[in-house]
């Protein structure tokens, strides 16, 4: 059975970015203004499936979706997002988008949350990558893709340590 990320592809839905190899699109359950992930075309499980010619094309999937990522216009995007799909204007340019995914009260949910997050109105050039690269790792869609996080000053009680918070109890160790 096709995968989701195969499938989003076929159906160039939300696509952001792509080039010879890879393509981006914005997570629909944003934890942060901006937060995207990049993909290989390929049906690639891990990130150590990818071939050599492939990792080269990754560094510049990473670069040009960060520049997309500071340039879009994330607010209007969350707007839309965060409306019913009747209540989208048909020359919305998300409107194609949503008309293929209409009913995703999740997605409203999380687009709400992002139009009151501390960064919707700042830059940044500060970002957490990462890879769930496995089940064990928090893997749940197995086709290959990098989360590319923007972080802002004050999204978050304690910003030290980054991704070491996905163990939260040995997080900090300067307590
Ligand atoms: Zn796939």
């Amino acid at each position: 059975m096709e995968d989701f990320f195969c499938k989003v592809y076929r159906e160039k839905i939300g696509l952001i970015y792509e080039n010879d190899y890879f393509y981006s699109r914005f997570d629909r359950y944003p934890i942060a203004p901006g937060h995207a992930e990049v993909i290989p075309k390929r049906h690639v499980i891990q990130l150590f499936d990818l071939t050599s010619r492939e990792w080269m094309f990754l560094k510049g999937a990473l670069e040009d979706t960060v520049k997309v990522i500071e340039s879009y216009p994330l607010k209007d995007m969350y707007t839309e997002f965060s409306k019913e799909f009747k209540e989208i204007h048909k020359n919305s340019p998300w409107y194609d988008e949503m008309s293929k995914n209409p009913g995703d009260a999740v997605t409203r949910d999380y687009s709400k949350k992002m139009l009151t997050h501390v960064g919707i109105d700042k830059t940044t050039d500060d970002y957490n990558f990462g890879n769930n690269d496995g089940p064990n790792a928090g893997r749940t869609v197995d086709h290959l893709h990098i989360h590319i996080i923007p972080r802002y000053l004050g999204d978050a009680v304690d910003s030290r340590f980054g991704i070491r918070w996905i163990i939260p109890e040995l997080a900090n160790y300067k307590k």
